[in-house]
């Protein structure tokens, strides 16, 4: 407040005349002055003013003395970063403490956006297999203690069953729940029913996306075993119509790598990147090179996400691409139960798979937050930009000795790796690990 009222003072000092002329100049310049500067500098400087102390007084959350890294405002630098209302309204050097209502010390830390998990399943229920099942998590069970503010799932749900996966876990988890819609009419379940071309209808997958155009980013096709590619082409057709991209999973054996690359637009994501697995072919051949074709296809724009899941990434073929070249665009786990409990583990282990490998940090975060909200084509998240929504991930580097594993059970040392410390959705602090926000116990 005191600030306040100086700048309210010496705004009007500037005002009084200073220069002592004949007294009749002197009028005609003050009246000219008021008419046309005095009255609309005097409005501006109470915006300014109010909006000073509003600013101030409604700071919720000040994260302090962090290492910020925001690709998409390309810093990367130690700055204070200012929350209220569930926004961000300030980043800067040094934001006085004494202007926020609680402030958390985060330096040693990295300030990050809130991590986005290109490839979860998430419509968990009581049933055997993904839809409303056992096999997929409840989002708020895995993503906030992983850094992860947005996760995305990868087609659980098609046209029809899309509104009951929406009442039950959409709309009541905390972690924002993004979709990709199936072209499968029931989604991704573990009977035949899936693979049944009548169902997969383009216009009823169209207006199932047009009505829910905050929540589903795209259209996915995976599982199908038949030689046909109806399939692929609806959904390919589908995501045309939305000027969406298409989510490509694996279980296509009978359609070649080439010819999947071949069906993709730029923009287009293809998971699973770096799976060898007998269904589909891998993206490094015998010889260690990363196929032509494959590098070929992301030079045009085709995006890869890791998928890991449980079977879905190999050292074999991720250690060879990144060293020449082809790093994936996003970091999707393929969350599920199995994936969770074996080499995958969280999303915080993927990255951290990648930094062990020798990607930098910032490239690291780049990857988990920004290029992942492009690819969905949802660049008001996975910044940190003022008045962004305030979704933030805290994480540490811990050091140690470490080892991470495969989908084939095969491992690599490792020094280094992510943990989350402070997870923020909206504003709101909802994981805290070592309680960096929590009052001390201890007067
Ligand atoms: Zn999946």
């Amino acid at each position: 407040m005191g600030c306040c009222k100086v700048i309210i003072l010496e705004s009007i000092d500037e005002l009084k005349p200073i220069n002592h002329n004949a007294m009749q100049k002197m009028l005609n310049y003050r009246k000219l002055f008021s008419l046309i500067f005095a009255v609309p500098l005097l409005i501006g400087l109470t915006l300014v003013v109010s909006s000073f102390q509003a600013g101030a007084q409604e700071i919720e959350l000040l994260l302090k003395g962090g290492r910020l890294i925001d690709p998409k405002n390309k810093i990367d630098a130690k700055m204070d970063l200012a929350i209220a209302a569930g926004k961000v309204v300030r980043v800067a050097a040094d934001i006085p403490a004494s202007q926020a209502k609680k402030v958390v010390d985060v330096s040693g830390l990295i300030v990050s956006p809130g991590l986005i998990n290109m490839h979860t399943h998430v419509y968990a229920g009581s049933n055997v297999g993904f839809t409303d099942g056992t096999s997929s998590q409840l989002p708020d069970a895995f993503a906030p203690r992983a850094g992860i503010t947005t996760v995305i799932d990868a087609g659980t749900t098609g046209w029809r069953t899309f509104p009951d996966f929406k009442s039950k876990i959409i709309d009541k988890s905390v972690t924002r729940v993004l979709a990709f819609l199936s072209i499968a009419a029931g989604g991704y379940s573990v009977d035949k029913a899936q693979e049944n071309i009548e169902e997969m209808n383009v216009q009823k997958t169209v207006e199932t996306v047009k009505n829910n155009p905050d929540i589903l980013v795209g259209v996915r096709i995976g599982r199908y075993d038949g030689k046909e590619w109806t399939p692929f082409e609806r959904a390919s057709e589908a995501a045309k119509i939305l000027n969406k991209p298409l989510f490509v999973e694996c279980h296509l054996p009978e359609y070649s790598l080439e010819d999947q690359l071949k069906h993709m637009r730029a923009g287009d994501i293809i998971t699973h990147a770096f799976e060898n697995v007998s269904e589909r072919m891998t993206v490094v051949d015998e010889q260690g090179k990363v196929r032509p074709f494959v590098l070929a296809a992301q030079k045009r724009g085709v995006l890869f996400d890791v998928g890991h899941g449980g079977g879905g990434f190999w050292f074999n073929q991720a250690v060879p691409a990144f060293k020449q070249g082809l790093w994936p665009n996003s970091f999707g786990t393929d969350e599920h139960r199995t994936s969770m409990n074996s080499g995958m583990k969280t999303m915080l282990n993927v990255m951290s798979k990648y930094l062990n490998m020798g990607m930098s940090i910032p490239d690291i975060i780049d990857r988990g937050s920004w290029k992942a909200a492009q690819s969905i084509k949802r660049e008001d998240l996975g910044n940190l930009s003022v008045g962004s929504v305030a979704d933030i991930a805290v994480l540490s580097i811990v050091k140690g000795k470490f080892g991470f594993v495969d989908s084939g059970n095969n491992k690599i040392d490792g020094d280094r790796k992510f943990e989350a410390e402070l997870t923020v959705r909206g504003g709101r602090i909802i994981w805290d690990l070592n309680g960096l926000s929590a009052n001390s116990y201890m007067k």
